[in-house]
């Protein structure tokens, strides 16, 4: 007899719809599966006989073909095992076929008949939702699976629970929605109001909250700036439900997702500088997300940015440049978004104490010349803010005074993305944050008072500042201006966006 599963296939961040068609018939027993299976589905198998005979069920000894359709597209993954058994038990007669159609499944099994979670459902669902809306998936997936609006999820612990259900001997409870929600809120316990001084380095991580400006801070060892950069998701806008999806997506893909939960906040990656290039850039034979992926609509920040090697750190220029990144493979290329804010962190020499007012630096100008050189001038090139952090003195740290919140940041950061926003809605910008404007993009939405016109060409004598060091003043000017609601570029807005580029100033060897 001949039976037919729907189920899904994860590439990239998306999913297709692939139906397992199972064939039993006689003759010397055997199980083949074709249609483009990669390994761990020819190995399934080896789990499906034992999974469907630990259940309690009959395994055929005849010959079974298994076909996955269509057979164009390379399936990965233990997700069709589920299928695969369902398939099977409906050839031999032991669920009817009209109980399972319209019904999408995916899961991987254990040899006593477990389900055990599998990579991807999220965008499966999401993707297929058109098409299915009845989902069987293993327990540990069902919360995210539910996320997925219009559709029914059951979660299943075992092979036999879902033969069960489907023969109504035993049904399912649907996943509710409202278990899709994580049970308590937010960590609230980083704030921003708990770092004392440094308002000049807390007003430029509000610029680049408001406009999506890359950030590279320079400054000695203990000036704070990993505890400054910690709470800079705190300012950042709530993510849209949209921005939400798009992340876990990603998570469910490399399976980090937590407890199946949303992510409400948006992801903070700090990877350490010994990463590899494939952990950054995403790899693997069935390319994973890296982390430049992870912190997709959130922030990717690297400490110690001299200290990541080299062909790390190229990786950055694809992403920071188009939002996503795409890796090749024999097979196809597969794309992953990666539209992030980066944060990065050096200290300004070797030693560590090059600004420093007090200390005095060891290092010779060619050590200096050298850290600095790791970074390449592309990738600088992306980077909009880079600004000096100093050391705080004594009297600053022991005041008792506290700060704003980072609530109370946040609230400004939204509005300033609203106006940003007003500008795609009105269809003058392509782009809704002022860190993507083009050239184009400047020359019309960055209108100079006459006093800036005038600081502006001096500061170009001055600094002998390049085109594109131009172009970053600009956005940077302009995502101030929009922070004091303000049409025009006034001369302070500029003086300040200038204050921003300390790199350009040739203070360093
Ligand atoms: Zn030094």
């Amino acid at each position: 007899m001949l039976a037919k599963v729907h189920s899904g296939c994860v590439i990239g961040i998306d999913a297709y719809p692939i139906d397992v068609e199972v064939d039993i018939t006689n003759g010397l027993p055997s199980f083949n599966v074709i249609g483009l299976p990669d390994v761990s589905i020819r190995e399934s198998r080896g789990r499906i006989k034992p999974a469907i005979k630990n259940s309690g069920l009959f395994f055929p000894a005849q010959k079974i073909t298994v076909n996955l359709s269509p057979a164009d597209i390379k399936k990965e993954g233990a997700g069709f095992d589920l299928p695969i058994a369902i398939g099977i038990l409906t050839a031999l007669g032991v669920i009817r076929q009209e109980d399972i159609d319209g019904i999408l499944f995916c899961g991987e099994l254990s040899l006593t008949g477990k389900l055990k979670a599998v990579r991807g459902a999220l965008p499966v669902a999401i993707s297929l939702s058109h098409k299915y809306h009845t989902f069987i998936v293993p327990e540990e997936n069902s919360i995210e699976t539910a996320n997925v609006k219009n559709v029914t999820v059951y979660g299943a612990e075992c092979l036999r629970d879902v033969v069960d259900h489907l023969k109504n001997i035993k049904k399912f409870i649907p996943v509710e929605d409202s278990k899709t929600y994580p049970p308590s809120a937010a960590d609230n316990t980083i704030d921003f109001k708990d770092v004392k001084g440094q308002e000049r380095i807390k007003r430029a991580l509000e610029v680049a909250a408001s406009g999506s400006h890359n950030v590279l801070l320079i400054g000695p060892p203990g000036s704070g700036k990993s505890m400054l950069v910690k709470r800079f998701p705190t300012i950042l806008p709530r993510m849209t439900d949209n921005e939400s999806l798009e992340a876990t997506k990603i998570y469910s893909i490399s399976g980090e997702l937590k407890n199946g939960y949303i992510l409400r906040e948006r992801p903070f990656r700090s990877p350490h500088h010994t990463i590899s290039y494939a952990a950054m850039a995403g790899g693997g034979s069935s390319p994973m997300p890296g982390e430049i992926s992870l912190a997709h609509n959130g922030v990717l920040f690297l400490d110690e940015f001299p200290e990541f090697r080299r062909d790390v750190l190229e990786t950055l220029r694809q992403p920071l440049e188009s939002g996503e990144i795409i890796i090749s493979r024999a097979e196809r290329a597969v794309r992953y978004p990666s539209k992030f804010i980066l944060i990065a962190a050096m200290n300004p020499c070797p030693c560590g104490y090059f600004t420093d007012k007090k200390k005095a630096c060891q290092c010779s100008s060619n050590q200096i010349h050298k850290y600095l050189s790791k970074i390449s001038g592309p990738l600088l090139d992306r980077i909009d803010i880079h600004i000096e952090v100093p050391r705080l003195n004594y009297e600053t740290l022991s005041q008792k005074k506290t700060g704003e919140t980072s609530i109370e940041i946040k609230n400004r950061v939204e509005k300033t993305i609203a106006i940003q926003q007003k500008r795609v809605d009105e269809k003058i910008a392509r782009a809704n944050y002022n860190g993507y404007l083009t050239s184009q993009d400047i020359e019309i939405f960055c209108v100079l008072s006459n006093e800036s016109k005038n600081l502006l060409k001096s500061a170009i004598v001055e600094l002998g500042m390049s085109a594109r060091a131009y172009d970053k003043i600009m956005k940077i000017s302009r995502t101030i201006a929009d922070m004091d609601n303000s049409e025009i570029i006034e001369a302070h807005h500029l003086g300040e966006a200038i204050s921003y580029r300390c790199l350009d100033k040739n203070i360093w060897p």
